[in-house]
């Protein structure tokens, strides 16, 4: 048992029943004897034990819950997680090369993202708690992984709530930049310290693959990033157009089809909603068009814009497709509740005077699991849609 104690609120208690793993600061009762980063023991105001979490002593999220269990989380209970992580991947990323072998919340590893690369591991610890156990989640993944490099790209902006600096490096073996690893098939080359995210979108993998299936005649990939999608379409379309408004983005784009021997697909450096209003004013047609746009809404605050953002890219996308033509969209706002997207979606069909079918309504992949009780780790809202 940990030696320092937070005492919760009654309030606090139900969160902790209803299976949520974040407690906030406005439910804590007495929470001095905690350090910054310790893995506390959780108790209610009559001293009941309620389970071990990791203390936050700037986060608004002042708990994050471990366990219910009473045993201490100690480095064995540290990697029996991870383990159980990793073989899960086994069942639902096998084959892949390019995964997420720790999901946060969804591994019951609260603000711990691990993301695998072949060889190279990549890390996240966005809290404290998890910054302080950060030697030894290292030292974990070298016994069970020996791998050839081990980077943290901790350089993000939520770390400024808990007070942590925002930093990337190498945390143990090879300074390795950009490494080459497989999906679907197809090669890439993920720049792990200078990507985006750790890397890349590795939520996508198996809609990258859905998509593929449904891909025919001239397809747009709106938000390509490195092209992950419009390489997977170009294997079944004759012609692609992938469109970011990052040039580096493009420029590892452009290297991931030559990797490939793809010849076509073309790219071009735009913002979105201006190519789609231009495409629509021009009468261009598609047949295949993939829209998966960065996060709208951030904060709640921002949701009426993040609704009228997905309103215009939807109905300009539903507009230039071709009768028969197939639409995958995305949104990854955890606020967007997969019920909004679809009213969204009704709207902007109305709007463009297309009758449209869900053909499939999916999410981010296996290995970045939804946990039942945490609504948050269901952000990535992924529909097939065909325009008649
Ligand atoms: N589809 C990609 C991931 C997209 S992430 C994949 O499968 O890997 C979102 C991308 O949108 C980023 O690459 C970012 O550079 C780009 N972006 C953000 N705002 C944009 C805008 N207004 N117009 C075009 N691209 C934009």
């Amino acid at each position: 048992m940990p030696a320092q104690t937070v005492t919760i609120s009654q309030r606090g208690v139900d969160r902790v029943l209803s299976g949520h793993l974040w407690i906030y600061r406005a439910d804590m009762l007495d929470a001095r004897g905690a350090d910054a980063g310790a893995v506390v023991r959780v108790q209610d105001r009559r001293k009941h034990f309620c389970g071990q979490a990791l203390y936050s002593s700037k986060s608004q999220i002042a708990l994050r819950m471990l366990t219910r269990e009473e045993r201490p989380f100690d480095r064995a209970f540290l990697a029996e997680r991870i383990a159980a992580a990793a073989s899960f991947r086994q069942q639902v990323a096998d084959g892949a090369h390019a995964y997420r072998l720790v999901s946060s919340e969804g591994d019951l590893l609260p603000s711990l993202i691990i993301d695998r690369y072949g060889p190279c591991f990549v890390i996240q610890t966005l809290s404290q708690g998890m910054e302080r156990l950060k030697p030894q989640i290292v030292e974990i993944l070298q016994e069970a992984f020996s791998p050839r490099s081990i980077l943290e790209r901790n350089d993000v902006a939520v770390r400024e709530l808990e007070g942590l600096p925002e930093q990337k490096g190498t945390l143990a073996g090879e300074k390795l930049g950009e490494i080459e690893v497989e999906e679907n098939g197809l090669k890439f080359f993920f720049d792990l310290m200078g990507g985006q995210k750790t890397g890349g979108y590795l939520d996508q993998r198996e809609n990258r693959l859905a998509a593929r299936a449904y891909a025919r005649g001239r397809a747009l990939d709106c938000f390509c990033y490195a092209g992950g999608f419009a390489l997977h379409l170009a294997q079944h379309c004759q012609a692609v157009l992938g469109i970011d408004s990052s040039p580096q983005a493009l420029d590892l784009a452009r290297r991931n089809q030559d990797l490939n021997g793809l010849t076509n697909v073309q790219w071009k450096e735009a913002n979105c909603f201006d190519f789609l209003k231009a495409a629509d004013q021009e009468k261009q047609r598609y047949d295949t068009i993939v829209l998966d746009p960065p996060a709208f809404a951030r904060q709640k605050s921002k949701l009426e814009a993040a609704w009228r953002g997905y309103k215009e890219l939807n109905l300009r996308t539903l507009k230039i497709l071709n009768p028969g033509g197939f639409l995958l969209t995305c949104s990854c706002s955890h606020h967007v509740s997969e019920a909004d997207f679809l009213e969204v979606i009704a709207e902007a069909a109305l709007d463009a005077h297309r009758a449209v079918s869900v053909v499939e309504r999916r999410t981010q992949a296996r290995d970045h699991p939804i946990l039942l009780t945490v609504p948050e780790t269901h952000y990535l809202k992924c529909l097939i849609l065909r325009v008649m």
